[in-house]
């Protein structure tokens, strides 16, 4: 029998998370300050984030020590497993060899709680009683509650309207690991009642749960406020998928992949697997392909600009240098809510500029032939965000097949779909479309900002 799973003993799971900007060869442009147009320094940040995440945001150690707590509760699911899809290589009859790495596996069901803990851990190592945060999918917000909880923290989730609406059993999650769940735009905040004034009906979005969730700890002593994605620390923390990644490929004799994919979001679980690969190129003359898989109604990569812009929609962060489509786009309610941001982080930002990393999009209902392809081949639902991932696979694993060729390809299989049912259900039913984004909606967001441009 052919082995299917390359599996780690906890006692192997890495004792540091990998920092990428020691190794970048164009360190990230600072923030600015959006008031005077100055770089701002760490200390801007101390009203949302304990020091301790300040300073993992702004170091340049190339390793930073993972807590042992935070190894210990990282045991209740990882080491994560690396499958070889050998199931969807055959359906797909190419010469490629398949693999990815499940984070489903998580009690959350994505890669969300590797941020989470960690987070949650160092809060209350500095005293913090609530932390606020937004959410689109559910994904993030579920992932916080469960690490609050463990930490004895009160949580309260902003998620965005859309989802609200169409994931009720994500809710009832956050509320089984005691979480308040309150959905965005809501009344409790400026920034939301001032976008229910102008769209009774918004479905809500990203950038503005983030506006609500950073008001609500900017206003408040005990609380501060936590991300999902985007930030540095974050993908710090997501380094412990590719690190473990990296072991699993050594453990079964198998040489490093030729293409690493990921769907992309903010940029942390793209980062969380690419960057320890990424290190193998710009530290061991490696030439491995770190792919970015992302909507093509969201195409901040692919189409966005590379520019100074807000992480929030109502502009109340630093001012980031970001492939973006402009902090107030708000992109069409496809399902993969969690690609649903307009912007992309700072250090896959200059990746890209640097072509260190490359991106592609795909349609809605690509993706989802993508997806229930693999669940027919390999058996597990992803996650619609999931999907892109696996629709950049089978088309590199296409090519494979028609020039003759077998790379090794290796995929981030993010999160499971067990709680995205309405989404294939509306695919099964025809309700998903092809959604084109016209040139003239993305200039006109674009030609909105009044943010610093950044010379070429
Ligand atoms: C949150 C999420 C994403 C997108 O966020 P990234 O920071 O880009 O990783 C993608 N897939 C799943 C399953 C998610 O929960």
């Amino acid at each position: 029998m052919k082995n299917r799973k390359i599996i780690l003993e906890e006692s192997e799971i890495p004792e540091n998370w990998y920092n990428i900007i020691a190794d970048m060869p164009n360190k990230p442009l600072p923030p600015l300050n959006p008031g005077t147009m100055e770089p701002i320094g760490p200390e801007a940040l101390a009203p949302l984030f304990p020091e301790a995440l300040i300073k993992q945001e702004v170091t340049a150690d190339k390793w930073v020590t993972i807590p042992d707590e935070v190894r210990t509760m990282y045991s209740i699911w990882r080491p994560t497993p690396m499958y070889r899809a050998y199931g969807l290589e055959k359906a797909l009859d190419t010469p490629a060899k398949i693999y990815y790495k499940y984070e489903g596996v998580s009690p959350s069901g994505s890669h969300k709680p590797n941020t989470a803990i960690p987070q949650a851990y160092y809060n209350k190592q500095e005293g913090v009683k609530r932390i606020t945060t937004e959410t689109g999918a559910g994904q993030w917000g579920s992932a916080l509650s469960f690490a609050c909880q463990h930490f004895g923290l009160e949580c309260d989730v902003y998620m965005v309207r859309l989802s609200y609406k169409d994931k009720p059993y994500r809710k009832m999650m956050m509320n089984t690991w005691g979480a308040n769940v309150y959905p965005s735009p809501s009344d409790r905040t400026e920034a939301g009642r001032k976008i229910l004034a102008e769209f009774p009906d918004s479905p809500g979005s990203l950038g503005i749960a983030i506006s609500e969730a950073v008001e609500m700890a900017a206003t408040r002593e005990d609380t501060k406020y936590a991300l999902g994605s985007v930030l540095n620390h974050v993908k710090l923390h997501q380094t412990i998928i590719g690190l473990e990644a990296i072991k699993q490929l050594e453990k079964a004799g198998s040489d490093m992949p030729d293409i690493v994919i990921a769907p992309f979001g903010g940029g942390s679980n793209f980062a969380g697997l690419s960057f320890p690969f990424l290190r193998l190129n710009l530290e061991g003359g490696k030439n491995i392909r770190c792919i970015a898989s992302e909507p093509s109604s969201c195409p901040k990569l692919t189409r966005g600009v590379f520019r100074y812009d807000f992480g929030d929609t109502a502009g109340m962060t630093p001012l980031l240098p970001m492939y973006t489509l402009g902090h107030d786009f708000i992109p069409a309610p496809i399902h993969a809510g969690g690609l649903r941001y307009h912007g992309a982080g700072v250090i896959v930002s200059q990746l890209l500029k640097d072509k260190l990393i490359e991106a592609q999009s795909h349609d809605n209902l690509e993706i989802f032939d993508a997806g229930v392809l693999f669940a027919r081949s390999e058996g597990i639902i992803p996650a619609p965000e999931a999907n892109h991932g696996i629709a950049t696979a089978i088309k590199e694993a296409k090519r494979c097949k028609e020039e003759g060729v077998s790379k090794t390809i290796l995929f981030n299989l993010c999160g499971h779909g067990n709680f995205d049912m309405k989404a294939y259900d509306d695919y099964f039913s025809g309700n998903i479309k092809s959604h084109e984004l016209g040139q003239e909606e993305i200039d006109k967001s674009i030609a909105k900002l009044n943010t610093p441009e950044i010379p070429a």
